[in-house]
């Protein structure tokens, strides 16, 4: 399988999923614009065979519409299948997933399977892909849930919820790479120094993602097996990152979610 982060607004990532880096057939994941895929797929020659979106947000929908029409202008007999969670208004949605749907986009070997991870949003989906007979790692397309060193603000979902979710994906294998839809991760490890300040991983983590960001290149995707290490909203109840939460509030989370609860609301008003 072969994956590639386009940049998008100011911190997106759109990712291009392919069987292999010289197969042309393209899947696309959360596409906000249609503008830098359309490029993407014209300077590569590829042909576009599917959208996954993972939750309704407009940076994440907000190019269906352009690339459904530009994908008719070229090949009007071959429409473009878009998943999308069924629990949410998806624009031109055509295969409406729940949790625990699985799928082979036609032709391809890969399977995608899809989590329910509310949270962020109430409908908010993952997917995993997999390439079956082979050794490449599963890939997480994960939205808005998990970032790297983080996870997404509570918009619809409770605390509880996206506790649950985290958890779920947590759970997945380690060599699993992590493809969220934001780089916010210097400004997650910035906090993770913080909540996580015994954590010697942190900082070897942020030393290597300001090198990366001075050139230029993105710091995903992460790993399942990193995000355990590094991730404060993975460690709720390690003693370095309690600690620093009774050190912050006063006394200590009563368990695991108000953990997470407390987490989220420090880092929202949270400056480095
Ligand atoms: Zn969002
Ligand atoms: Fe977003």
């Amino acid at each position: 399988m072969h994956t590639e982060a386009l940049a998008a607004f100011r911190d997106n990532y759109i990712w291009l999923i392919r069987p292999e880096a010289d197969d042309p057939r393209t899947l696309v994941v959360d596409p906000g614009d249609a503008a830098p895929v359309i490029e993407a797929l014209e300077r590569g020659g590829l042909e576009l065979r599917g959208i996954l979106v993972t939750h309704h947000h407009s940076d994440h929908v907000g190019g269906i519409a352009d690339l459904l029409r530009w994908q008719h202008d070229r090949q009007p007999g071959q429409p473009v299948p878009v998943w999308g969670p069924a629990a949410e208004q998806i624009p031109g949605r055509t295969q409406a997933l729940q949790d625990g749907d699985a799928f082979t986009p036609q032709g391809w070997t890969q399977h995608v399977s899809v989590l329910a991870v509310p949270g962020h949003t109430l409908g908010h989906i993952a997917y995993v892909v997999t390439s079956a007979g082979q050794n490449a790692p599963p890939a997480l397309f994960c939205g808005d849930t998990l970032f790297s060193a983080g996870c997404g603000r509570l918009f619809e979902g409770s605390p509880a919820q996206m506790h649950d979710s985290l958890n779920k994906l947590s759970q997945l294998p380690e060599n699993t790479t992590v493809n969220c839809a934001h780089e916010y991760t210097l400004s997650n490890l910035q906090f993770a120094r913080a909540a996580d300040p015994m954590n010697a991983r942190v900082v070897a983590h942020q030393a290597r993602c300001l090198a990366l960001r001075a050139e230029g290149k993105p710091t995903l995707p992460s790993s399942i097996g990193l995000e355990k290490q590094i991730n404060p909203f993975l460690r709720t109840t390690q003693p370095g990152v309690v600690q620093a939460l009774e050190q912050h509030r006063g006394h200590k989370p009563k368990d695991a979610v108000q953990a997470l609860a407390w987490l989220r609301e420090w880092k929202n008003d949270f400056k480095g």
